[in-house]
């Protein structure tokens, strides 16, 4: 392996990734892991730059403090652009805490780096660190594409293992270091390092991708003004607690918003939307946040209540009637009395198919309405 090639092969791929990534960040100015990425990339270049330079008569300052504290930045701004694709919560406290680690680190480097050898245990260990810290970031991603995300897990942790074994070398050839601090036998991991690097570089765009992609799927499964499931998305989440959960009993329930066509002829089409988005948000306060519930027509809702006895869901139904009649009274301080219907079906997955359950809780809301509204009706699976 000839290094001095392998190095500007890297250097170069870096480079167009970090333009590339740069010219992405100006196109999406919102996703500001582009920029960290680019920034990124362009640290590496630099420092692998300084690195390459150190045979020259520039001063050992920028040849090994500025070019570690650089090749050090890289992976620091890899790890800032990942936070945004984590649950992780990044506090004020822990920015704080993060900022002192990586100032401490780089008092170390300013003091070793008249000593390469040091300096090279230094930089590898501080290195491998934040690879480890970044797959455990990939950890608590909230994009679930497992092929993807274990992947670029897989290169960190490889990355982490190159450095931390490069520290071992260091260490055990501690007497017959070259003049970057490094022995021969570390050629390998050092090749390694920057080849893992370029490969990050290339995949990471793929996560910015696939961020999008969840994104659009979490758009087109959603109601535009309720924010609730949509018609399709609520009878295929039905559809799979029906093969997941066969033995659960639950209650599906159907509920309109009674005389909703007055509230738009008298106050206007503006006011039946609040109408229907605070029918809405007062369905999602009062059911558990792991029912599913979708809006399924204009006024019309549905609700699956999991896991749940005939007598609950029958009371959790009234109660949804009592608090709509109580709590919506007044919409924009406009008197429209709204009351909702319900029909109602206890069923157990396994013992009936969920698109006649729902034709019968369809059927009880029906009769609810010729009740006179404002009511609830269990329907009958036997009949
Ligand atoms: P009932 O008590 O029998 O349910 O009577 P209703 O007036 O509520 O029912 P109907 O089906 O006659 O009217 C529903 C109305 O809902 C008709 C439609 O214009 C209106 N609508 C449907 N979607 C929307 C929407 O997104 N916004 C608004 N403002 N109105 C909508
Ligand atoms: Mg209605
Ligand atoms: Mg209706």
């Amino acid at each position: 392996m000839h290094l001095p090639t392998v190095i500007i092969i890297a250097l170069a791929i870096n480079l167009t990734v970090g333009v590339y990534l740069f010219l992405l960040y100006q196109r999406k100015p919102k996703d500001q892991c582009f920029k960290l990425w680019s920034y990124s990339c362009f640290f590496f270049v630099l420092g692998a730059a300084l690195v390459a330079l150190r045979p020259s008569s520039l001063p050992p300052f920028f040849t090994f403090f500025i070019a570690d504290v650089l090749l050090l930045l890289a992976p620091v701004y890899v790890f800032a652009g990942l936070i945004r694709f984590s649950r992780f919560r990044y506090t004020r406290r822990r920015r704080q805490f993060a900022l002192s680690c990586l100032l401490l680190v780089v008092a170390g480097f300013l003091i070793s780096y008249q000593h390469p050898g040091l300096l090279s245990v230094l930089a590898a260990m501080a290195i491998g660190t934040l690879f480890c810290l970044c797959a455990w970031l990939l950890h608590k991603s909230i994009i679930t594409e497992p092929v993807f995300t274990r992947s670029l897990q897989t290169v960190f942790l490889l990355h982490a293992a190159v450095m931390f074994t490069q520290t071992i070398l260091v260490i055990i050839n501690w007497q017959q270091l070259n003049m970057h601090g490094l022995p021969e036998a570390s050629l390998y991991t050092l090749a390694s390092h920057i080849l893992l690097t370029t490969l990050t570089a290339l995949l990471l765009p793929w996560l910015s991708f696939l961020k999008l992609e969840r994104k659009l799927t979490l758009k087109s499964q959603r109601d535009g003004l309720t924010r609730l499931a949509n018609r399709e998305h609520f009878f295929n989440q039905v559809e799979r607690y029906w093969q997941q959960h066969p033995l659960l009993p639950s209650a599906l329930i159907m509920i309109d918003i009674d005389f909703f066509k007055e509230v738009n002829d008298t106050f206007g089409h503006g006011v039946g939307d609040r109408v229907i988005a605070s029918v809405a948000k007062l369905l999602s306060k009062q059911l558990r946040c792991n029912d599913i519930i979708g809006r399924i027509g204009g006024e019309e809702y549905a609700a699956l209540l999991i896991d749940i006895d005939q007598p609950t869901a029958l009371s959790i139904s009234h109660r949804l009637c009592e608090q709509v009649a109580k709590q919506l009274q007044l919409i924009d301080n406009l008197n429209v009395g709204l009351t909702i219907s319900i029909g109602l079906v206890h069923v157990i997955p396994e013992q009936y198919d969920y698109v006649r359950a729902f034709k019968k809780a369809d059927e009880a809301l029906y009769t609810s309405k010729q009740a006179g509204r404002n009511t609830v009706t269990l329907g009958s699976l036997n009949e």
